[in-house]
């Protein structure tokens, strides 16, 4: 079977990850969620003190970068891979709704992207991949064999986001979750350095109104059709 490079991207809480994971583990591919990426980075520069809600040292997390170590290790009971900043298990840490809050303003600044996609494109050199982000079919992937655009109304994806947070027993307004998606939805499609774009070969999913097993099965098919080429 012809060994493939899948890239996902999209807005945030289209499912990405959901959809990555499932064909991951159907195709015995390696999964990357590059998302927690740019969430450990984010962890890391709160841990230090470079952004809290006052105001965000970009320079001091610039000089510090050589200092973050992110490795994916996979866990067998959960069945993929969780996020390692400095070698502590950040899986946890990077999904509370404060990180969500700066993430975006640190995956602006080039060198922190710089830094990732560097990374990215390494994990990715022997194919059998599917990444999800917001410029893998872009900027990491340009040539990915198929690349799938996420997308799904504002008020679905914050209802999703609220359940999960809920669930995990976090105590916060649906209104904080929308107004999260909202913002990060402006700064990803806005900042200079690798927006969140559709890429000309993209094919778009619109998952407003399809269940996971339906997302699946459409987008397994396409997969198919290539890897039979
Ligand atoms: O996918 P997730 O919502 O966890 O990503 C968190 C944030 O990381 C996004 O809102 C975006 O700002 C940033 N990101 C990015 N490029 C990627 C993946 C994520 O800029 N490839």
């Amino acid at each position: 079977m012809k060994k493939i490079t899948i890239a996902i991207d999209g807005f945030s809480s289209t499912g990405k990850s959901t959809l990555a994971k499932q064909l991951a583990k159907h195709l015995g591919y390696v999964y990357v969620d590059t998302g927690a990426m740019y969430r450990a980075v984010a962890l890391f520069a709160m841990q230090n003190g470079y952004i809290s809600p006052t105001g965000f040292d970009k320079e001091s997390l610039i000089n510090n970068l050589s200092f973050i170590k992110l490795d994916f290790k996979f866990n067998p009971d959960l069945g993929f891979a969780e996020m390692y900043l400095n070698d502590d298990n950040v899986e946890t840490a990077i999904r509370t709704i404060e990180v969500s809050a700066f993430v975006s303003k640190v995956a602006e600044v080039s060198e922190v992207r710089a830094k990732l996609v560097e990374q990215q494109k390494e994990m990715g050199k022997n194919k059998a991949i599917v990444m999800d982000g917001r410029d893998i079919g872009t900027v990491v992937f340009p040539d990915a064999e198929l690349k799938i655009f996420m997308t799904a109304s504002a008020a679905t994806r914050a209802q999703r986001r609220f359940d999960e947070l809920q669930q995990k027993g976090d105590s916060v307004s649906y209104e904080e979750v929308l107004k999260n998606v909202e913002e990060r939805d402006y700064i990803d499609t806005h900042r200079k350095d690798s927006p969140l774009v559709m890429a000309d070969d993209s094919i778009e999913v619109d998952n407003s109104y399809l269940n996971r097993e339906e997302q699946f099965e459409v987008v397994l098919d396409l997969v198919n059709e290539i890897i039979k080429e």
